[in-house]
C-alpha cells in the first residue's frame, strides 16, 4: 500500500485484518504545552506534584516521549454510522499508550497525537475547541455521577490544524491540542462488530476472551453461555448509562456503535450537547438537524438499536438467538422501571408506585408548553410551594399566563397531594432531590465562552469551569452567575464535532 510522508511509516492506512489492534507511534509536535492537568486523576495514577509540572510529563501526555518499554498502539475497530454500517474505523486519532494498575486497571489514551493505520482520509489531529469540549465534559459527567471516560490532561500540541476553508478560500488554521484520557476499557461495540462482519470467529473470539479476562473476570472464557452473558452485562450497563444521560439532560449526539463502550462508559465527546429549554427532539449534532436520529428523547430507544447490532455480532458465535433475545427484552422493561425511579427521584417521590408515571407524563406535557429551562427548573422544584416559585426556569416568563398557567397550578395540586402521602420530611426530600437535580450543568455556551478566551490565549475560564464542574449538587455562592438560563445569542450555537 501506500507509505505516508509523515514520520511514521508504521502507521499507513490499511484494512487490519485478523488483529484487534496495530502498533502505532505518536507524532512529535511543535511546542507541546500543558494547559490543565487533572490533579486527583494524575494522583490516583502515581503521578506525584512534581511529575505534573515537569517537562517529562508534558512530553508524555503529547506523545512527544514514549515509556521505556511500552508500545502504544491503535485499536481496530467498526461500527454502524447514523444506522449504516460503516466497514473498518478503527483508532484514528487516538492512540493507547500503556495501563497503569492501581486498585483498578486504567488505560492512557492520546487523542489527536497523529495518525494511526486507522485515520482513513484524515489527520489524526484535534483542534483546540473541540479537546477543550471532550476534556472539561468528561469530568463534568464524572461529578454528576455518571459513567465516563477521564480526562488526566490538555495539551497544545503547537501545531496548526486544518478544519475550515474560508469563504475567500484562505485556509483557517486552528491550534491543535492533545487530551490524554483515561478508562478501564476503552473497547467499543464496534470493536467486536468488525470482526463478525469479516467472519473472522478466532480474533473475535480472542477479544470476547480477552474482555471476559481483563473486565468480567467472573464469567467464563470459551463459554458460550457465558458470552450471553457478557452481552446481558453489557445491555444492564448500557442502560444505566442512558437512564443517566436523561437525567441530566446530556445529548450524545453520535451514539453510532463505534462510540458505544461495552463498559458502559460515555465516550467520545464529540457533537454533545446539554438541553437548555426541555426539548426532547432537540439533537446538538449539526449533521443530524434532518433525521434527529440522536435527538434526546431517542437516546434510549437507540441505545437499544446499537445493543441489537452487537447481539448480531455475539449470535456469530454463540449460535443461541434465546438468550440475547431474552437480555434485549429485558432492556424495555429495565428502562421502564429504572426511567421511573430517575423521574420519581428527581421530583422527590421514594416509594415509587406505578401510578406515577402518570404523573410524570404531564409534567413532561408540560416542560413543553412553553420553553422552561430543564436544568433550573428542577432544581427550583425542590423548594417550590407553586408554579410562580418556579418563575426562573421559563425563558419567556410572560407566557405563563391563561391555559399554560391552568395546567401548571394543576399539576402542583396533583404533584403535593402525591407528597403528602411520602412518609420522608420536606427537608430530607429537599436534600434528596438536590443531589440527583445538578445545580450546574456544562452548558454548550458555557464552554463555548471558555474556547473563544482560550484561542486568544486566555485559559482562565477553563480552570473556572473545571473547579465549577467538580460540584454539580452543591450550591457555590461564587459561580452563581452559572445557574442561568442559556443567554439569548447562544441559543442557535451547537456543538463541534471535529
Ligand atoms: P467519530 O465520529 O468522532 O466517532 O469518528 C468516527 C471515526 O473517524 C473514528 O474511527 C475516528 O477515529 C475517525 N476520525 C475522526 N476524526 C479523525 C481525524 N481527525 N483523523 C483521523 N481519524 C479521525
Ligand atoms: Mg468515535
Ligand atoms: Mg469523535
Amino acid at each position: 500500500s501506500e507509505l505516508p510522508a509523515d514520520s511514521n511509516p508504521e502507521n499507513y492506512t490499511r484494512q487490519v485484518e485478523n488483529a484487534c489492534y496495530s502498533l502505532a507511534t505518536p507524532i512529535t509536535t511543535k511546542a507541546p504545552k500543558l494547559l490543565h492537568v487533572n490533579k486527583d486523576v494524575a494522583n490516583d495514577l502515581g503521578f506525584s506534584k512534581d511529575d505534573i509540572t515537569s517537562k517529562e510529563f508534558e512530553n508524555l501526555i503529547t506523545g512527544n516521549s514514549i515509556y521505556t518499554n511500552t508500545e502504544p498502539y491503535a485499536m481496530c475497530y467498526g461500527g454502524h454510522q447514523f444506522g449504516n454500517w460503516a466497514g473498518q474505523l478503527g483508532d484514528g486519532r487516538a492512540i493507547n499508550l500503556f495501563q497503569v494498575k492501581t486498585d483498578k486497571s486504567y488505560t492512557l489514551q492520546l487523542k489527536g497525537a497523529g495518525k494511526t493505520p486507522y485515520s482513513r482520509t484524515a489527520d489524526g489531529l484535534a483542534v483546540l475547541r473541540s479537546s477543550i469540549r471532550e476534556y472539561l465534559c468528561a469530568e463534568a459527567m464524572y461529578h454528576l455521577g455518571v459513567p465516563t471516560t477521564r480526562s488526566l490532561s490538555l495539551a497544545l500540541s503547537g501545531d496548526e490544524v486544518l478544519r475550515d476553508v474560508l469563504y475567500n478560500g484562505n485556509p483557517a488554521y486552528e491550534p491543535g491540542a492533545i487530551v490524554c484520557r483515561i478508562a478501564e476499557s476503552f473497547i467499543r461495540f464496534g470493536n467486536f462488530q468488525i470482526f463478525a462482519s469479516r467472519n473472522d470467529k478466532t480474533t473475535l473470539a480472542a477479544l470476547m476472551n480477552y474482555t471476559i479476562r481483563h473486565h468480567f473476570p467472573h464469567l467464563e472464557e470459551n463459554n458460550k453461555d457465558d458470552y450471553a452473558k457478557l452481552f446481558q452485562e453489557i445491555v444492564n450497563a448500557t442502560l444505566k448509562m442512558i437512564v443517566h444521560w436523561q437525567r441530566v439532560g446530556f445529548v450524545h449526539g453520535v451514539m453510532n456503535t463505534d462510540n458505544m463502550s461495552v463498559l458502559g462508559l460515555t465516550i467520545d465527546y464529540g457533537p454533545y450537547g446539554w438541553l437548555d429549554n426541555y426539548d426532547p427532539d432537540w439533537t446538538p449534532n449539526t449533521t443530524d438537524r434532518q433525521n434527529r436520529r440522536y435527538r434526546y428523547g431517542q437516546q434510549p430507544n437507540i441505545g437499544l438499536w446499537n445493543l441489537y447490532q452487537l447481539a448480531n455480532t455475539f449470535y456469530t458465535l454463540t449460535e443461541d438467538a434465546a438468550p440475547l433475545e431474552k437480555a434485549l427484552n429485558s432492556y424495555k422493561t429495565q428502562f421502564e422501571e429504572q426511567n421511573l425511579a430517575m423521574m420519581c427521584a428527581k421530583i422527590g417521590i421514594q416509594t415509587i408506585n406505578k401510578q406515577d408515571y402518570i404523573l410524570i407524563q404531564s409534567l413532561e406535557t408540560n416542560l413543553k408548553l412553553i420553553e422552561t429551562d430543564m436544568t433550573i427548573f428542577f432544581r427550583l422544584l425542590a423548594t417550590a410551594n407553586n408554579i410562580e416559585d418556579c418563575i426562573e426556569a421559563f425563558y419567556i416568563p410572560e407566557q405563563l399566563t391563561g391555559e399554560v398557567l391552568t395546567e401548571w397550578q394543576a399539576w402542583f395540586d396533583q404533584y403535593h397531594t402525591r407528597l403528602e402521602s411520602e412518609e420522608i420530611s420536606k427537608n430530607e426530600r429537599i436534600k434528596k432531590m438536590n443531589a440527583v437535580n445538578p445545580k450546574y450543568v456544562l452548558r454548550n455556551y458555557m464552554s463555548q465562552l471558555a474556547i473563544e478566551a482560550a484561542e486568544k490565549g486566555d485559559y482562565n475560564l477553563i480552570n473556572e469551569l473545571y473547579d465549577l464542574v467538580q460540584n454539580p449538587y452543591e450550591e457555590q455562592p461564587k459561580y452563581q452567575k452559572w445557574f442561568a438560563k442559556r443567554p439569548d445569542w447562544a441559543k442557535s450555537k451547537v456543538g463541534c464535532s471535529m
